[in-house]
């Protein structure tokens, strides 16, 4: 819109940059006090396997609910937070809490934690991941932890060795958003993945029949088999899309379909009901 203006480029998008740039100062300082202020919190998003519907577990989604703003997604502070360093705090948070409130489940349901490559850049998270399951008692198979492919982009970090020794505590380790990012195929296979989640953006493409994601789908299917990997296929909503990706042979499925994040006593529930059909409550 501003192009027409000619000559008016810079000034009309002033307004907007500085209240991005003052709105995120403002998050950045309450972000500083909103952990102490019990201001986050966890919602869990079921995950099914696709063949029986059968639910394996939850993906644990921080939300902040922030007293002026309401319930602010990750996408928002995030970065923030991995800028500013209190990704560690907030992640040792959500680590502790998703792994006590998993112990509560019964049998073998298993809990998702998304951690970001800054969390790993410090060696201390072993640490972390350790007590977390010490004091949860949680089985440490019950553990999932999400990473996506930016975490092999930090050579020199020490990401990687953290990683193994993470998984010397015998969590498992699901590669998310797979396909955005700078994918290599050497990372995978060095790499011990119980699985591999297949990003929402080739699901909704592949669907609509688009040939490409669809092809791409098929052939990390594959790939995962063949380096005895799962696959978990994101943001599933329509019944097109389910269909879809069990006839490609998806190990697991998330989405709203089954279910969006729950806040806890929710999930508690659809846990209580046996059904992942939150729709339905
Ligand atoms: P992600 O790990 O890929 O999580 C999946 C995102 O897709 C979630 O967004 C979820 O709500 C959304 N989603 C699930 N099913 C559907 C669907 O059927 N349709 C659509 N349109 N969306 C669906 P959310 O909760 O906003 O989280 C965004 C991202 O923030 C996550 O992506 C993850 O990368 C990051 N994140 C969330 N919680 C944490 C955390 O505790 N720590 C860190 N480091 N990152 C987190
Ligand atoms: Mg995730
Ligand atoms: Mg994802
Ligand atoms: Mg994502």
């Amino acid at each position: 819109r501003s192009k027409d203006r000619g000559g008016g480029v810079f000034h009309a998008y002033e307004p907007q940059l500085h209240a991005d740039a003052e709105e995120r100062r403002v998050l950045e300082l309450e972000l500083r006090q909103a952990l102490e202020r019990r201001q986050l919190a966890l919602h869990y998003q079921p995950v099914v396997e696709a063949a029986s519907g059968t639910l394996r577990g939850f993906e644990a989604l921080l939300r902040w609910n922030h007293p002026r703003l309401g319930s602010i997604g990750p996408d928002r502070f995030i970065a923030i937070a991995e800028e500013t360093r209190l990704i560690s705090p907030i992640g040792e948070w959500v680590a502790r809490t998703a792994c006590e409130e998993a112990a509560r489940w019964p049998g073998d349901l298993r809990v998702a934690v998304n951690v970001s490559p800054e969390q790993l850049t410090n060696p201390h998270f072993v640490t972390v991941i350790a007590s977390a399951l010490v004091q949860s008692r949680l089985p440490a198979h019950r553990l999932e932890l999400e990473v996506t492919e930016g975490v092999f982009m930090r050579e020199g970090t020490g990401a990687t060795r953290v990683l193994e020794q993470v998984l010397d505590l015998g969590v498992r380790l699901s590669l998310d958003d797979f396909g955005t990012g700078y994918s290599s195929l050497g990372y995978l296979s060095r790499t011990r993945f119980s699985s591999i989640k297949i990003d929402r953006s080739f699901v909704v493409s592949a669907a609509k029949g688009v040939p490409e994601p669809l092809a791409i789908i098929r052939a990390v299917v594959a790939l995962a088999r063949s380096l005895g990997m799962a696959t978990t296929a994101e943001g599933v909503e329509t019944e097109a899309e389910l269909a879809m990706v069990r006839e490609l042979g998806c190990s697991n499925i998330q989405g709203y379909y089954f279910g969006r994040p729950l806040p806890v006593a929710e999930a508690r529930e659809v846990i209580r009901r046996g059904s992942t059909n939150a729709r339905a409550a």
